[in-house]
């Protein structure tokens, strides 16, 4: 339902919270983040309101520079705190707004190749088919792009990397995404809302667009793999 995300040098978990906060009148079920801390993939989850993941974090916080939250409204599988985003193995954190229609014939592919699944959503097998790919070798913007390949259906997702810090990988087909710039970091939102007290430079995906964010700079592929341009707004102060 709700995507916010950032790549920079302050504490990331405050920020994507925030974001988070902005984005609750969407409406949702559940919720969560995951940061990069020292490089590995942490992640902090909770069903209902934002206010039980404001407990989770108070009771167990999450450090870290890079990372990405969700607001859940669950289409596949019951809203409980283990189908909430993000989700993710060892190598890969995902969320995901939208419905994947194939992940069924996913999962059981994956599955037949070693890929063990933890959950009831469609957005699993996105995390579980970027893992293949990142243990059969692949770089990050690799395994990415072949995962987004193979997905039918409607999408927003933002994805992180254990072991790289600083990068975040968006894409976006049939539900909105945006990449605000900042001073030195980045951020990812499914509306501009989100983005909002951020930085008021925003660039939206066109559909069908993939996006690889640094701290420093954005890079925009369309649907094809194709390096494109995309315009950056300004648009209105904030009173
Ligand atoms: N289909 C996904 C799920 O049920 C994402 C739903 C959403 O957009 O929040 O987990």
């Amino acid at each position: 339902c709700g995507i916010c995300g950032v790549v920079g040098h302050r504490p990331a978990t405050p920020i994507v919270f925030e974001g988070l906060r902005r984005l609750e009148y969407r409406g949702y079920d559940s919720a969560g983040i995951a940061t990069l801390d020292d490089g590995r993939i942490e992640r902090r989850r909770a069903a209902g309101k934002l206010d039980n993941l404001a407990a989770v974090l108070e009771d167990q916080p999450l450090y870290g520079t890079t990372g990405i939250g969700h607001t859940r409204w669950a289409t596949h599988g019951a809203p409980t705190v283990n189908n909430a985003h993000p989700h993710s193995t060892s190598r890969v954190a995902i969320v995901h707004n939208g419905i994947i229609e194939n992940f069924e014939t996913l999962r059981k592919e994956l599955e037949a190749a070693g890929e063990v699944f933890e959950t009831e959503t469609d957005s699993e097998t996105i995390a579980r088919l970027a893992d293949f790919h990142l243990a059969a070798g692949k770089s990050p913007r690799e395994a990415a792009f072949a995962t987004l390949r193979r997905l039918e259906g409607a999408y927003a997702i933002a994805m992180i990397f254990a072991g790289h810090e600083g990068l975040m990988i968006g894409a976006r087909r049939g539900a909105p995404l945006a990449v605000g710039f900042g001073d030195g970091e980045m951020f990812l939102g499914s509306d501009s809302l989100a983005l909002a007290p951020l930085t008021r430079r925003i660039a939206y995906l066109d559909d069908g667009d993939r996006v690889i964010i640094t701290p420093e700079k954005a890079e925009f592929f369309d649907h094809t793999g194709k390096p494109v341009e995309r315009t950056i707004q300004t648009t209105a102060a904030i009173a």
